[in-house]
């Protein structure tokens, strides 16, 4: 039985192709029929179609209506899509799964417009709370607010409100930048600050004109708090984090099929999250597919990685080959990317490498040893370079393996020279388009003019000279939305409409390769994702316009209207199908 399923896609797409030279035998009858479709497969073999055919979770044929129609039993659920974009579903190509899921669950504030928003939301998730449990919230920031405290210490309010309105509660909301936190009575108490706290180095405990704290906690100061919070967690019962651990796997699975997204390429989890997974994942409890990389100790690492690496597991749905994201460099909008030549604006500082290279030669070592990819975060010019050389130092020790596909994450400066080494190396730069985006406003900044033209974001040059080009948003560090990526990808259009490094656009074609294909090359997983091909999973998306046809202004108008995986409908009008 089970051969018969594996094989049958095969025979059916040499029916197709043999036009008109139908067999009388056994037929296979889809389960699901999309049909009235504008098909775009990402499939060079059969670019455009007009339906497709699923049967159980692999895609059986694809199409014209009328060829399609003869798959249709009596049990078949057909769909007419009245013309709209039916295309692979979408892989987010880097993000941080479980904290994605995480920051699903805290209080999101950056959409507040006042401090007594802020409040209202609170204590509504106080009355849902038991208490002593902490509440807690990020992304607020003072200059969104449109209506002002009465009052005001340092332009912002005091906890006098949010306080009458959580008793029971230790309350810590951490500022947009992650700098500071605003917090309540309840975990003042608890970590015993009062007007006599001395603040600790590096920390400021800002006081009202009677010396009383206001809340506003910042830097060394925040991490008091952050301590308490994160120690309390800890001490919970091994249940209780379980519940919540699968609550943030389920939750950021949700949010990826509500944006079209079908696999999620993770980079960074512990052996201890790979445990949970694998459980869920034969509990059939994966919304999406997951590419996962371990981030762990070389040391950590030595005797377990061929206890841990799997491929296609529970159908598909867990992949563990790879080891990320440690940083070999920081953010270039901290001054911490790793640069070749000082910073433009700030002329004593090249950035910061924070994972020791001999760490990540380790790492290296055992990648190579065990089949791993190796995928480590290069965002300045400095630390892609270091890292071509460790990989290229690495390959050159074991000139039998090929085919390694090493990445490095985000690339988002890159020194003309290592263009055409990265080529060489088989290496692939896994960027993100929308950070050109979010980080437009600045780069030049950074950089200088000269040097942003030259190595910033340079995602179509790598394209051109032959690199696998790639897509995602980095979840949750900027939102989850292909669409959005997709947009910027194309247009490098800034929120002030001006355009950034507008040479480097991706083609419309291009984008949604980097999305689909690209991304599944990107982990070995061209052959059974990345295209709407009979044979491959029939994960697919299907979006309310043409992102191809569709003119820049209207790009940010597409909706998601239904998200497959593995054949099976998991989003649908706005709706997550259980
Ligand atoms: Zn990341």
């Amino acid at each position: 039985m089970k051969m018969i399923r594996i094989l049958l896609p095969f025979v059916v797409s040499l029916l197709v192709a043999c036009d008109g030279n139908e067999s009388q035998d056994v037929r296979p009858v889809a389960n699901l029929l999309l049909v009235n479709g504008d098909v775009v497969t990402v499939d060079a073999a059969l670019p455009r179609a007009k339906a497709v055919a699923i049967e159980g979770n692999r895609i059986l044929a694809i199409g014209t209506n009328e060829e399609m129609s003869k798959y249709r039993g009596d049990d078949t659920e057909f769909i007419d899509l009245h013309g709209q974009m039916v295309i692979p579903g979408f892989i987010e190509g880097h993000g941080h799964y479980t904290s994605f899921g995480g920051s699903l669950m805290i209080l999101d504030f950056r959409y507040a417009r006042s401090f007594a928003e802020i409040v209202s939301m609170v204590a509504a998730a106080a009355a849902e709370t038991p208490p002593g449990e902490w509440i807690v919230g990020r992304g607020w920031h003072q200059d969104k607010w449109e209506t002002r405290e009465e009052v005001l210490v340092e332009g912002l309010p005091v906890h006098n409100s949010l306080s009458d309105a959580t008793p029971a509660h230790p309350v810590m909301l951490v500022h947009t930048s992650g700098h500071a936190v605003f917090v309540n009575q309840r975990a003042m108490t608890l970590v015993e600050i009062d007007s006599n706290t001395r603040p600790p180095d590096g920390g400021e405990i800002v006081l009202d004109e009677n010396g009383q704290p206001t809340g506003m906690m910042r830097e060394a100061a925040q991490d008091i708090f952050r301590i308490a919070y994160s120690g309390h967690q800890g001490r919970r019962p091994a249940g209780v984090a379980e519940a919540e651990l699968r609550r943030m796997i389920t939750l950021a699975g949700e949010e990826s099929l509500r944006h079209g997204i079908t696999s999620f390429q993770d980079l960074g989890t512990t052996f201890a999250e790979v445990d949970l997974l694998k459980t869920m994942a034969d509990e059939g409890n994966l919304p999406v597919r997951l590419y996962m990389a371990l981030e762990e100790q070389a040391a950590d690492m030595a005797g377990r990685l061929d206890v841990y690496r799997m491929v296609g597991y529970g159908n598909n749905f867990l992949t563990v080959r790879s080891i990320g994201e440690k940083v070999l460099d920081g953010a270039l909008g901290t001054h911490g990317g790793w640069l070749l030549e000082p910073y433009a604006d700030m002329p004593r500082s090249y950035g910061l490498n924070v994972v020791p290279i001999e760490e990540i030669e380790a790492s290296a070592e055992l990648a190579i040893a065990h089949d791993y990819q190796m995928a480590i975060q290069g965002i300045g010019d400095r630390a892609y370079r270091e890292l071509l050389d460790i990989y290229e130092a690495e390959f050159a020790k074991h000139p039998d393996k090929t085919d390694l596909r090493w990445r490095i994450e985000h690339a988002q400066v890159i020194h003309p020279d290592d263009v055409s080494r990265t080529v060489e190396l088989g290496v692939i730069p896994a960027v993100q388009g929308i950070f050109a985006c979010s980080d437009g406003p600045w780069v030049d900044e950074r950089l200088g003019e000269e040097r942003t033209r030259e190595r910033g974001y340079i995602f179509n040059t790598l394209a051109e000279a032959g690199l696998v080009p790639t897509n995602g948003t980095d979840p949750p560090v900027d939102e989850i939305s292909p669409i959005d990526s997709f947009h910027c990808s194309v247009t490098r259009r800034l929120p002030d409409g001006t355009l950034f490094q507008p040479q480097e656009v991706y083609s419309r074609d291009r984008a949604l390769y980097s999305y689909t294909m690209g991304n599944a090359i990107a982990a070995f997983e061209e052959d059974i994702k990345g295209s709407i091909t009979p044979g491959k999973l029939a994960d697919i998306t299907v979006l309310s316009q043409n992102l191809l046809t569709i003119s820049d202004d209207t790009l940010l108008d597409t909706e998601v209207v239904m998200t497959i995986v593995g054949g099976r409908i998991r989003y649908r009008d706005g709706e997550i199908v259980r």
